[in-house]
C-alpha cells in the first residue's frame, strides 16, 4: 500500500479502542489508515517510532492562547506542537466583546482550537493583577446567544472564575447566575474553583452534569479534601456527572491534594495545563507532557492518563470519535512520545515536591496528517 506518512514500530496505544500493540500506522491525506501486519508500505515520509508510544493527538482542554489580545496569551503553536499537543481549548480569555478577533487570530495557527467564552465581556486578560468583572447585572443575554449561535463549532462553553478575590462580596451569586445562563444557552459551564467562597462540595452541588470543575487539585482555601479525604459531596458530584479537570497552572495545583485524591481512586476526568504566558516553560507547569508525567508519578493509571488528554477532552468539545482517537478513518492527529527513565524533581507553588523516575518526552506531532514537529531521534 502507499501512504503519505508511515509511523513505524511504535507501541500503538488508544485505550478507547482497546488498542495496545507494537506495529505500524499510516496517514493518507488527512486520515488515519491501519497497516495490516506484514504489509509493505511505500510512504513519502517515515517516522521511526521504535521504543516510542503512538497516541492520539493530545488535547489540552484548558489553556490561554489569545496571544495578541491579552497579556497572558501565548502562541499555541510554539507552546503546544513541540510538546505533542494538537488541540488547545482556551479557558475564557475573551468574552462577548472580543471573541471575534480571537477566533480570527486562531485561524492563523496550525494548532486546532476551541474557546470557552468568559461571562465577563472582556474575558480574562491577566492572571491576578486585574481581575474580570463577574457581576451578573451587566450580562446581556442577547450577546451570548448571538455568539453561541454563530460559532457552535468553536465556542464550547461558558467560563467563570469564582475565587474570593474575584467574586468579592458577590459570593456565589455569579456562579448561580452563570449556571442559569449556561442552561438557557444549552451549553457547558467551566468553573475556576481555586479558593472559593464556600466549600468545594457546596460549589459542585450547584453544577449540572457535564459542567467542568477546573483546578481539581488546587490547594488554596477550601479544597476537595475534608478531614484529609475526598469530601463525600465531591463523590456525589461525580456520581451526578460533574466533570473534574486538572487545569494545573502554577498556583492552582497542590501535590499533596493530588496525591491524596489519586491514592483514594478519585482520578481526574480530563488532564490539562492551564498554561499561559507566565507558566509556559516555567518549571511549575511547563507543558502538558510534564503535567502528565507528574500525575503518572502519583499513580494515575496510564490508560486513565491517556484518556484524560484524548477521548475525554474530545468528548467535552463535541469531537469524540473524530479527534482524540487512533480510529481508522478519523482525522490524523497523532502524538508520538517516549517514556524515558530519568530522575525528575516536580515542585508546586506551595513548597511541596515530588521525586519521580520517568518523564514523557515529545517525539513527533502530526496535525491533520502534516508532521508539525519531529525529534531527530525519529529520523
Ligand atoms: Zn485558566
Amino acid at each position: 500500500m502507499t501512504a503519505d506518512v508511515l509511523i513505524r514500530g511504535g507501541r500503538l496505544y488508544d485505550p478507547s479502542l482497546g488498542l495496545d500493540r507494537v506495529g505500524d500506522i499510516a496517514v493518507s491525506g488527512r486520515k488515519i489508515v491501519f497497516v495490516p501486519e506484514g504489509e509493505a508500505v511505500e510512504a513519502r515520509r517515515s517516522i521511526n517510532a521504535g521504543g516510542c508510544i503512538v497516541l492520539p493527538g493530545l488535547i489540552d482542554v484548558h489553556t490561554h492562547i489569545n496571544r495578541f489580545g491579552t497579556y497572558i496569551g501565548m502562541n499555541p503553536d510554539i507552546a503546544g506542537i513541540p510538546m505533542g499537543v494538537t488541540t488547545m481549548v482556551d479557558g475564557g480569555s475573551t468574552g462577548v466583546s472580543n471573541y471575534r478577533a480571537f477566533l480570527h487570530q486562531l485561524d492563523g495557527y496550525e494548532t486546532k482550537s476551541r474557546i470557552a467564552l468568559n461571562v465577563c465581556a472582556g474575558g480574562q486578560i491577566m492572571s491576578t493583577q486585574y481581575t474580570e468583572n463577574v457581576d451578573p447585572k451587566v450580562w446581556e443575554y442577547g450577546l451570548f446567544k448571538e455568539a453561541f449561535e454563530e460559532f457552535p463549532d468553536k465556542i464550547v462553553g461558558l467560563k467563570i472564575r469564582t475565587s474570593r478575590n474575584i467574586v468579592g462580596e458577590l459570593g456565589m451569586e455569579p456562579l448561580k447566575k452563570a449556571v442559569e445562563l449556561a442552561d438557557r444557552l444549552g451549553t457547558r459551564l467551566y468553573v475556576h474553583t481555586t479558593n472559593p467562597p464556600c466549600t468545594m462540595a457546596e460549589l459542585t452541588a450547584m453544577l449540572r452534569p457535564g459542567d467542568v470543575v477546573c483546578h481539581t487539585f488546587h490547594g488554596v482555601g477550601n479544597t476537595l479534601l475534608e478531614d484529609g479525604h475526598v469530601a463525600p459531596g465531591i463523590l456525589e458530584a461525580r456520581r451526578r456527572g460533574v466533570i473534574f479537570d486538572v487545569s494545573q497552572g502554577q498556583g492552582n495545583f497542590c501535590i499533596p491534594v493530588a496525591q491524596t485524591c489519586i491514592a483514594e481512586g478519585f482520578y481526574p476526568d480530563t488532564v490539562s495545563t492551564d498554561l499561559n504566558r507566565d507558566s509556559w516553560n516555567n518549571p511549575l507547569a511547563y507543558s502538558l507532557l510534564m503535567t502528565m508525567s507528574k500525575l503518572l508519578a502519583m499513580g494515575l493509571p496510564f490508560d486513565r492518563l491517556v484518556d484524560g488528554v484524548t477521548r475525554a477532552p474530545a468528548a467535552l468539545i463535541g469531537a469524540e470519535g473524530e479527534m482524540g482517537t487512533l480510529r481508522e478513518g478519523s482525522c490524523a492527529d497523532i502524538t508520538v512520545v517516549r517514556l524515558t527513565e530519568r530522575a525528575v524533581h516536580f515542585i508546586d507553588k506551595h513548597g511541596n515536591s515530588l521525586d519521580a523516575d520517568r518523564l514523557l518526552m515529545p517525539m513527533a506531532t502530526i496535525i491533520d496528517g502534516q508532521i508539525q514537529y519531529r525529534s531527530p531521534d525519529t529520523l
